[in-house]
């Protein structure tokens, strides 16, 4: 993938606005989400009610919202983002993830938070990446918004063995007691912001961490989550 200064990162064609890194053409051609429950944000019905899942069991999350479902050409950026050492991938990726929140908020499906959390990679990760992917995601929206972004206030106390391998019960075992919130969150309004979300466990287990010590909403923002 070729990087020109001032040329959309997918077609290549110069940018109306250089610093949008995606043009509006491609933006408006990545895949759509289908009709998704806005608690889980799996394919349902209606976007208004809780899925049959939900009313089963309610995430540990309020609402989830998300740019679309992890398939190129999202996910051959998003992969780029992490593992070729593009960090100035992120704020073209969080302008999409923008464009989102905003659309959820003009539906009336969303509020804007008042704190922003970024879901952190353990110390070794993110030392070996040079970066935190969903921490340069965050700091940009946080900044657009008027959020207050705390990129270090979850702490990953200790690194979790591969969770693709384990059982939806082994994932969720694996994680307890794996993060620590280290700011006040008692009465506010907090969104956990994550690159991919897949079965949602790792962002589950923030939230539930959150809604513990008093946390009034928690959402999930993402730029895919897998269907
Ligand atoms: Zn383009
Ligand atoms: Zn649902």
């Amino acid at each position: 993938m070729l990087t020109i200064p001032g040329r959309c990162w997918l077609c290549e064609l110069p940018l109306a606005c250089p610093g949008w890194g995606i043009c509006s053409c491609c933006t408006a051609s990545l895949p759509k989400p289908p009709s998704c429950c806005s608690h889980c944000g799996l394919p349902a019905l209606s976007v208004k009610l809780p899925c049959g899942r939900c009313l089963q069991r309610m995430p540990e999350w309020d609402t989830i919202t998300y740019v679309t479902d992890y398939l190129p050409p999202l996910s051959s950026l998003i992969h780029h983002l992490k593992f070729t050492g593009s960090p100035s991938l992120a704020p073209s990726l969080a302008r999409l993830l923008l464009l989102r929140v905003l659309a959820a908020r003009r539906d009336g499906r969303i509020t804007i938070p008042d704190i922003i959390l970024s879901v952190p990679l353990h110390r070794s990760r993110a030392w070996r990446r040079g970066y935190n992917q969903s921490a340069l995601i965050a700091t940009p929206l946080a900044r657009w918004l008027g959020c207050n972004h705390f990129p270090f206030s979850i702490k990953r106390i200790r690194s979790s063995p591969a969770q693709h391998t384990l059982t939806a019960k082994e994932r969720k075992r694996n994680l307890k007691g794996i993060f620590r919130v280290e700011i006040p969150v008692a009465g506010r309004h907090m969104a956990i912001v994550d690159d991919v979300v897949t079965t949602g466990s790792t962002v589950a287990e923030i939230a539930r961490l959150l809604k513990r010590q008093g946390a009034a909403t928690v959402q999930v923002w993402c730029l895919c989550r897998t269907l």
